[in-house]
């Protein structure tokens, strides 16, 4: 069956390589180019942070009203080459930009978040009939881009231009929900008709992340798993009420990656290229990541960890037995940067073993490529995890995800059964540092004792697929399904 051509507008405050802190970046760079390639019209708009450098062209000056005053926002575009499965063209990123609000270090965590949020909702709002596009569908993404939704359904219900377009929002993370002082209705201009318990009020604040919950036509999250869950008191983040009261316009639909960009064959950031057919040469890369953390070249297994460090990632499974993860025959590479308390705890942990750890604070996109080449196996103990990718580019990489098996963690990761030579990793159920060291132990015992069956399982990960092919046709329907209840 055909489908129409849709006009799609992807919202974002990050996308690689641009501005990237998470998996956000990896999706926004990913999925509306795999829409693209499908045959529709997207484009994407995200803010012009100071760190962003790239080949812009200018496109228009505007001004937006925040509150009684006037700001200027400054747009500049990019063409992002279309490359793979032979497609021609580009994807035009257009970049929103403030002197007062992006001119900055920093992406997020200024004083002044609410307001700047608010500058981008509004600058993507009034660029649309300015650039002469009227999208089918906007997509928004987290709470930074809630306010759109709002917008679209109080402010601008009749106006003949915004009145048709329909609204798809994507849960990326529940917890990052942008909740701020109720002025933000001043800033919105909306009046405090909004500020009520069934809209934007949310235990006294303006809540950002349940303007698009409650707004947006259709709500999506990044996992199945993780869309069940946050209807739980246990994930919800005191939203599973509201989620639950719209769980029939709520969907899961699991991340992929881009298979072009995450592909050990052509990856110019690793030593050694290499592909299913010659998998050994993985362990070139890993001698390679050996001598670059100063780790002692051996073939002990090689776990790396590459993540915000933060405490939904479960890094305290590790920092609570870390003797205990330490007394195993093993290196750990870990790569992350975040809270203080995390950063100060594994820097403690290097230096006591200096041979068998190497801690990274950073965030360092070249050194994570050759962690994924160069490990043999790869832990996410998360506490929750909407999607996670840091598995699923494991995979990719022919590194054993052992994980926690939540969200898209226990949706993506079958445990590895010896009995059936089945699974494509190793996870446990209880967030607990005894059932953590289990699995790997379960692993190490695996590569040391049976490699055959372990080369089997790094061939089985290779092969598995989570490229954007599915995700992205899910994606399509829902966006008809968006609106055609929008005309309803
Ligand atoms: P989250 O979005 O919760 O941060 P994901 O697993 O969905 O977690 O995505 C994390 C992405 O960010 C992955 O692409 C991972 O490789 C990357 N990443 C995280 N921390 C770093 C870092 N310090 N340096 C480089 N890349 C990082």
């Amino acid at each position: 069956m055909s489908v129409k051509k849709l006009k799609i507008l992807f919202v974002t405050a990050e996308m690689s390589p641009f501005a990237k802190t998470g998996g956000l970046a990896d999706v926004a760079a990913s999925l509306p180019k795999a829409l693209a390639e499908l045959g529709h019209d997207v484009r994407v708009v995200m803010p012009k942070y100071q760190s962003i450098e790239a080949d812009f062209r200018y496109v228009m000056d505007f001004p937006i009203q925040i509150e009684n005053r006037i700001e200027t926002c400054v747009v500049r575009k990019v063409d992002v080459n279309l490359k793979g499965t032979g497609k021609k063209g580009s994807l035009p990123v257009y970049f929103a930009d403030s002197y007062k609000y992006f001119d900055r270090d920093g992406i997020y965590g200024h004083y002044d978040d609410s307001e700047r949020f608010v500058f981008f909702c509004k600058a993507t709002l009034n660029l649309l009939p300015l650039i002469n596009f009227k999208p089918d569908i906007i997509h928004c993404n987290d709470w930074h881009t809630g306010p759109i939704c709002l917008l679209l359904k109080e402010e601008l219900k009749d106006n003949e231009f915004y009145k048709s377009i329909s609204t798809v929002y994507t849960i990326h993370n529940l917890e990052y929900q942008g909740n701020f002082h109720s002025y933000v209705v001043n800033l919105l201009n909306t009046g405090y008709e909004v500020f009520t318990p069934e809209k934007a009020e949310f235990f006294g604040m303006f809540s950002f992340m349940k303007t698009g919950l409650v707004y947006a036509d259709v709500i999506t999250t990044v996992s199945s798993v993780y869309a069940k869950e946050i209807q739980t008191p246990q994930y919800g983040e005191r939203l599973d009420g509201l989620l639950q009261k719209r769980s029939s316009d709520l969907y899961g639909v699991l991340n992929g990656i881009d298979y072009e960009e995450f592909n050990p064959g052509t990856d110019r950031s690793i030593e050694h290229n290499f592909g299913v057919d010659n998998f050994q040469d993985k362990k070139l890369n890993k001698s390679a990541l050996q001598k670059e953390t100063g780790l002692p070249q051996s073939d002990v297994p090689v776990i790396g960890l590459i993540s915000r460090l933060s405490g939904q990632k479960g890094l305290n499974l590790i920092i609570d037995r870390i003797d205990d993860f330490m007394a195993r025959d093993l290196q750990f590479v870990l790569l992350g940067t975040g809270d203080d308390y995390y950063q100060d705890h594994f820097r403690r942990i290097a230096a006591k073993y200096p041979e068998k750890i190497s801690i990274n604070l950073e965030f360092n996109a070249k050194l994570a490529q050759k962690i994924y080449a160069g490990s043999d196996m790869f832990l996410m103990p998360s506490r929750f995890e909407p999607c996670g990718l840091g598995q699923i580019i494991s995979l990719r990489y022919g590194t054993i995800p052992i994980v926690r098996a939540t969200g898209g963690l226990a949706e993506t990761i079958i445990d590895y059964d010896e009995d059936t030579s089945h699974g494509n990793g190793f996870s446990f159920s209880n967030f607990s540092s005894d059932d953590m060291i289990d699995a790997i132990d379960r692993a190490i015992m695996l590569y040391k004792e049976k490699p055959d069956e372990w080369n089997k399982l790094v061939v089985r990960a290779m092969k598995s697929d989570f490229s954007w092919n599915r995700s992205a046709a899910k994606y399509v329907e829902l966006y008809i399904n968006a609106v055609n209840k929008r005309r309803d």
